[in-house]
């Protein structure tokens, strides 16, 4: 299993040399405590507990599974005391509000622990990380009573709580749930239905598991309009707080599955349970879907996790592992052979790693300033401000977890074959990285579904293409601040053709698109997939300003690293970006050319 070494240093070159985190956090109204020297020690923290705690248990985990038996969960061998640790250090309260016992810090500080929590072990990250959906959301939108039931447990990581959405019949298709919610003289509803692929739906880390459930009232229009949002507690809870009477919430299995072995994902029996509504009635959906923005952020972090493990593994195998001769000529003469590493196919791959992995990060540290506005307004009661940043960030959104998810897919590919057979074998964990990448680009919104969020919704109906505009505007202005520095002329360039060709392409597919809706889902794909690259290109560009500004200036310890930044910008503008022709070409052409062939020819003969 490759070692996990929190990538510290890259991470401090985002918050503090790109992006500025110090001067961001000072603008924040719960951004004051988070001065430099916290938030060095907060991260330097977290990273041992990942290096240390985290990371060990992460093959074993795999290996090992989740057991169950009579309806009870039993995590892997180690998860209950890490899981101890993680409550004891306070980590799941991070960014929530201090009244519920959390630390206050900004929403970003988080994310930027769960990468790390993440790289060293996606499972068992998927346990406080579910409960972090669910905290916002009864943080949002329950009444004050249930929120001072809820929230301390929660915040403090002594409940988890989980989001159950998917049903047998139905995961995309919310309008079809069928769970049903009937009021009680009480005030309370009894919630009887079944919730399938529930993750973290049950488990031994905690006294108590809080579910979020969407179901329908008797009355319930049907569809979408018809959907109400429940807590339902698997234990009941007495007045005082402390944990009462089973609450008829029943697992019935969990799920043999393909990666995040470690991670429990159950079905779950409502069986006339009690739950309490939160959000107004048939605006359930709704609800759920104003944290949709942060929950599919948290799982674009999937991507540059799988990405940054699995070039942390290839890279080592690649130094160490030795095969016949670079073609320019011996590279190691003293030794049998040269490292892998000296062979620019190898370099192919690891760069198109360390690029998905740094480049993905530097777009998600962005993000977490947006969404850091955004949760500011919510905290500060500001619904205008509130959604000013959410529809910001909400252009983003799919981009970053349709994009980064796919990317760290292939980097965790990569990752085997850097590997050759060996990559292949279990005891490698490097095909673990791959099995495990493979679920981010289903949950949280497919990668179509994605696609279809951003060129439908966030581009042609909510914005009209203006979105596109505003943020290509950004390309443009650092290709014209940069095009006179030689050092940055020709990503400048590249990119001031691709801001242009982005918005070209927008209103071609808008125009497409009045005549044939169709042409939405069609092009969609190569929409997101454009969008990505193009994002990233402007990242990396950023990235090497940054450290071509550095290195001119001189006097810098570590010259190696910012000479690596440039570097690896260059083969991303050589070797990843010109892959966005390609979508550009595809998403201009008629819808028909995927809807001509009848559905009774798609048949094997
Ligand atoms: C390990 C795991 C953990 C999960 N955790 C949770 C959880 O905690 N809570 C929860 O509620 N759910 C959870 N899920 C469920 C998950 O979110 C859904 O599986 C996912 O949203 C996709 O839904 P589906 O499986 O029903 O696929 P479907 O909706 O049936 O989609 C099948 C395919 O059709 C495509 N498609 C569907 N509709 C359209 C359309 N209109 N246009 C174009 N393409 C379309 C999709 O992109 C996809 O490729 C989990 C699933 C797994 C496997």
């Amino acid at each position: 299993m490759p070692a996990y070494k929190a990538p510290l240093r890259d991470m401090r070159f985002l918050m503090n040399e790109v992006f500025d985190y110090p001067a961001h956090y000072a603008g924040l109204s719960n951004g004051k405590d988070a001065d430099p020297d916290t938030c060095e020690a907060i991260l330097g923290e977290a990273a041992k507990f990942c290096e240390e705690v985290l990371a060990p248990l992460n093959l074993s985990g795999d290996l090992e599974g989740c057991h169950f038996e009579n309806g009870k969960v039993t995590t892997p061998k180690g998860f209950k005391e890490a899981y101890e640790q993680f409550v004891q250090g306070g980590w799941q309260g991070l960014s929530h509000p201090t009244e519920y016992g959390g630390q206050g810090m900004p929403m970003s500080l988080g994310l930027l622990k769960s990468e790390m929590m993440g790289t060293a072990n996606w499972s068992f990250t998927m346990y406080p990380g579910l409960s972090l959906g669910a905290m916002n959301t009864v943080m949002q939108h329950a009444s004050e009573e249930l929120k001072a039931i809820y929230m301390p447990p929660l915040t403090e990581g002594r409940w988890t709580g989980t989001m159950c959405l998917t049903e047998p019949q139905c995961g995309t298709d919310l309008g079809q749930v069928k769970t049903k919610a009937e009021p009680q003289a009480d005030g309370s509803y009894k919630i009887t239905g079944t919730k399938i692929f529930i993750s973290a739906g049950e488990h031994d880390l905690t006294e108590n598991i809080v579910h979020i459930v969407l179901a329908r009232l008797p009355d319930a229009p049907p569809g979408t309009k018809g959907i109400s949002l429940f807590i339902v507690p698997k234990m009941n809870v007495n007045a005082d707080g402390s944990v009462g009477e089973h609450n008829s919430v029943v697992c019935s299995a969990i799920e043999h599955k393909m990666g995040i072995r470690a991670s429990a994902t159950a079905v779950i029996n409502f069986e006339q349970s009690t739950g309490f509504m939160i959000a107004k009635p048939n605006k359930g959906l709704e609800a759920m879907f104003t944290f949709m923005n942060t929950a599919r952020i948290g799982t674009a972090v999937q991507g540059i996790a799988h990405a940054e493990a699995s070039f942390q593994g290839a890279l080592a195998y690649a130094k160490d592992r030795r095969s016949m001769r670079a073609l320019r000529g011996k590279q190691e003469p003293d030794k049998v052979a040269d490292a892998l590493i000296h062979h620019a196919d190898v370099r192919r791959m690891l760069l198109t790693q360390k690029c998905f992995a740094e480049g993905g990060r530097a777009m998600i540290y962005f993000a977490a300033q947006l969404a850091d506005h955004m949760t500011n307004g919510i905290i500060e009661n500001d619904q205008a401000k509130y959604e000013e940043w959410d529809d910001k960030l909400g252009f983003f959104t799919p981009i970053l977890k349709g994009f980064l998810t796919e990317m760290g897919l292939e980097a965790a590919n990569q990752g085997i074959q850097v590997f050759g057979g060996h990559g292949y074998i279990k005891e490698h964990g490097m095909e673990q990285i791959a099995r495990d990448a493979r679920i981010s680009t289903l949950y949280e919104g497919t990668t179509g579904i994605q696609a279809l969020d951003l060129l439908g919704r966030k581009v042609l109906l909510q914005t009209r293409g203006k979105a596109v505009r505003e943020f290509t505007g950004h390309i443009a202005k650092f290709a014209v601040d940069n095009l006179r520095d030689a050092r940055l002329r020709n990503f400048a360039t590249t990119l001031a053709k691709y801001a242009a060709e982005w918005n070209v392409l927008t209103m071609r597919v808008m125009l497409m698109a009045r005549k044939d809706r169709e042409v939405v889902s069609s092009a969609s794909h190569h929409f997101l997939m454009y969008s990505g690259y193009v994002t990233m290109g402007y990242f990396w560009a950023l990235q090497a300003a940054v450290a071509s500004e550095k290195l001119a200036k001189g006097g810098s310890e570590e010259p190696a690293f910012y000479k690596a930044k440039i570097a690896t910008a260059k083969f991303y503008f050589d070797h990843i970006l010109p892959r966005a022709k390609g979508h550009a070409h595809s998403m201009t052409k008629p819808s028909k050319s995927m809807l001509r062939l009848p559905v009774e020819s798609f048949v094997f003969e």
